[in-house]
Formats: structure tokens, sequence, C-alpha cells
């Protein structure tokens, strides 16, 4: 997705040599107007499936938005978020996956009340970021965990160095991420073509 390339290189900022910060677009500051492109541009390359998608589903925080759009681009099936803190208000019976953050170099957990979640459903998991794998793979299990159907996983920006497309694509998966970055180098942020 060229547009998004670019605004990458406009506006993204390496930091090291594995992290990418994007906030003024997409983790801080949301530009609506590319959030509607990125919809549009997950319907096209779900358009096979997007009829069929009774759910889409992420984990909070960054994922929620683009979440949100892709719903309104797939005729609006409901977005159900993982959320990865335990709320009071969380009461219900839920499904549990254990994942471990690089970035925040810890182990987290994630959940879904088990209403929001049904056998049969099929299923389209988004984020915003593909890095190790952990988060996409953990709502994975969760997925499985409720004997629901994933139709694919759609990423904003994927890092492939990083090797969790490798894993989830090994699984048998269909995944389908905007932009590819291939190595984050001396500043510069070098994307797969
Ligand atoms: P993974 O679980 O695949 O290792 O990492 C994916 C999650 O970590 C994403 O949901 C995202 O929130 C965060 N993340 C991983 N790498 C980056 C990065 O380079 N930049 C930002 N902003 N978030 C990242």
């Amino acid at each position: 997705m060229d547009i998004l390339k670019e605004r990458i290189k406009s506006d993204g900022v390496a930091v090291g040599t594995e992290i990418l910060k994007v906030d003024s677009f997409l983790n801080h500051r949301i530009d609506v107007r590319l959030f509607e492109e990125i919809g549009a541009e997950f319907r096209r390359r779900f358009s096979d499936v997007a009829d069929k998608t009774d759910k889409i589903l992420t984990v909070e925080a960054s994922g929620i938005a683009v979440a949100a759009f892709v719903s309104r681009y797939f005729g609006y099936p409901p977005a159900v978020f993982a959320k990865k803190e335990m709320p009071n208000t969380m009461d219900e019976d839920y499904y549990f996956s254990e994942i471990m953050s690089f970035t925040k170099m810890k182990m987290s957990s994630i959940r879904i009340a088990k209403k929001y979640l049904r056998a049969g459903e099929r299923v389209l998991i988004i984020d915003d970021f593909l890095a190790h794998g952990q988060a996409a793979l953990g709502l994975v299990n969760l997925v499985a965990q409720a004997g629901a159907e994933i139709l694919g996983v759609g990423i904003v920006i994927e890092k492939s160095f990083q090797g969790g497309g490798r894993k989830l694509r090994a699984k048998g998966l269909r995944v389908e991420s905007l932009a590819i970055v291939e190595k984050v180098e001396d500043g510069n942020i070098l994307f797969a073509p």
C-alpha cells in the first residue's frame, strides 16, 4: 500500500534497529483519512471472504481503531478487542492466553469474554503491528479455544525480520500486511518490494 509506505517513510521514526515509532498517524494521533484507506485496502485484499466475516478481532489498544474501520468496510460486523488487564467489570467467563511483549519485555495476558466469541464464528484478526507474532498467536489461541474459525490475519505494518509473519504462515494462516518492513538500519526504514 504505497500511501502507507510513503507515510511511514515521511513520519515514521526508527528507534534502534527493532522498533518503529508511528505515533503521529497510527499509535497516538490517528489520521482518520488514512484509516479509511486502510479499511478499504483490507476490504480489497480480503474481498473473497468479506461477506462471510462474522467478527473482526483485535487486541487493545492500537488495534481497536483499525478494527473499527475494517468493520465499516466489511459491512459492519462487530469488532471485538481482547483486553490486556482484568477489569472489575469483567466478571463473566472468559478465554485467556499468555503472551510475551518484546517491546515491554514482560509477559502479559489477553482475554475475551466467552459471550463475544462463539463456536463456528468466522473471524478476521486485525492488528497494527506484527513483530514476533505473540499478540497475533495469542488471538489465534483464543479463537481456537472458542471453536471459531480464522479467515485471515490483516496487519498494518509487518516487521518481517522479527519472524512473526513466518510463524503465522507456517501454521497455514493467510496473512495480509499492508506494509512489510524488512530492515531498520541507521535510521532508515527498508521495505520489502
Ligand atoms: P508481537 O506480539 O508481534 O511481537 O508484537 C505486536 C504488538 O507489539 C503490536 O500489537 C504492537 O502493539 C506492538 N509492537 C511491536 N513492534 C512494534 C513497533 O515497532 N512499533 C510499535 N508502535 N508497536 C509495536
